[in-house]
């Protein structure tokens, strides 16, 4: 058996055997769906202004910041659909062998893909809140037909429910994170570099709690060699279905 197999054998035998498996995503298990990182080379700052998701700015001129948020995160993110690593974590939660996914993608691919227990961490482009009365919305293409968009109830000025720079964690998200991770006894890390803080404290919180750190990235994190337990090296929208298969055949083989 390579080295490769091995490692995929004892994630699986890990997860079989846990009682709470939770996973934890980064913007790496988007790339294979097109959406790039927001940082480095290719990152969407290289290719666009950050100053869009400035809080004061968007109340100075909203529809200016509107403009290139639509153009980022509804025209562009809207074209992306959920990749192999996406529907192999929903093939895990239908299968009983994933309780939820803690994310800090905004781009609403874990629930386009099945998963019905998403934490999103930083919010998600899926919805749109006034910012006057406070009331989401789930987000509609007629809604942005002219920016910026107003609520139907109080002709306030909508802005994604996600969070902008400097904006705190919504508060319900931040519990249940926290909840997940001290809950967990397998710990499931995909495609972050674990940088962002407070979400880079989450898989402490887990591993400080007990959990078996299981990481999917190609390169290593700040994880990868102070906290991780099984490293699988690699991108997401591979390894996941390696892993899925595996746990079906150890799955097919028990009975
Ligand atoms: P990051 O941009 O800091 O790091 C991306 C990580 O993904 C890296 O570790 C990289 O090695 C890894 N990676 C690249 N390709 C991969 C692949 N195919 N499979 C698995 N891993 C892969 O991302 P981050 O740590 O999540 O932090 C960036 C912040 O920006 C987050 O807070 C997130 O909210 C936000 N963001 C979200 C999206 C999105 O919604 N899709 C996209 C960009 C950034």
């Amino acid at each position: 058996m390579s080295e490769y197999q091995k490692l995929l054998d004892k994630a699986a035998q890990v997860i079989l055997n846990a009682h709470h498996t939770t996973a934890f995503t980064g913007a790496g298990i988007s790339v294979e769906s097109g959406i790039p990182p927001f940082r480095g080379k290719d990152g969407l700052w290289s290719r666009y202004d950050p100053n869009c998701l400035d809080l004061d700015a968007f109340y100075r001129n909203p529809e200016k910041s509107w403009k290139l948020i639509n153009e980022i995160f509804y025209d562009f993110f809207g074209k992306a659909h959920p990749n192999p690593g996406h529907e192999s974590l929903a093939i895990l939660e239908k299968m009983g062998y994933l309780h939820a996914v803690i994310t800090q993608n905004i781009d609403n691919l874990h629930r386009l893909a099945g998963n019905k227990q998403v934490i999103e961490f930083h919010g998600t482009s899926g919805r749109l809140k006034c910012t006057q009365c406070h009331q989401t919305v789930i987000y509609q293409p007629e809604y942005l037909s002219t920016l910026p968009p107003q609520c139907k109830q109080c002709g306030g000025i909508l802005k994604p429910d996600f969070i902008f720079f400097g904006e705190a964690i919504p508060l319900d998200a931040y519990h249940d994170a926290m909840h997940e991770a001290k809950t967990a006894d397998v710990f499931l890390v995909i495609g972050t570099t674990g940088e962002v803080y407070p979400a880079s404290t989450i898989p402490w919180q887990a591993k400080t709690h007990g959990a078996v750190m299981i990481e999917i990235n190609p390169e290593s994190s700040s994880y990868t060699h102070s906290m991780t337990d099984i490293y699988l090296k690699g991108k997401a929208g591979e390894m996941l279905p390696a892993l899925v298969e595996t746990i079906k055949n150890h799955v097919s083989s028990e009975h």
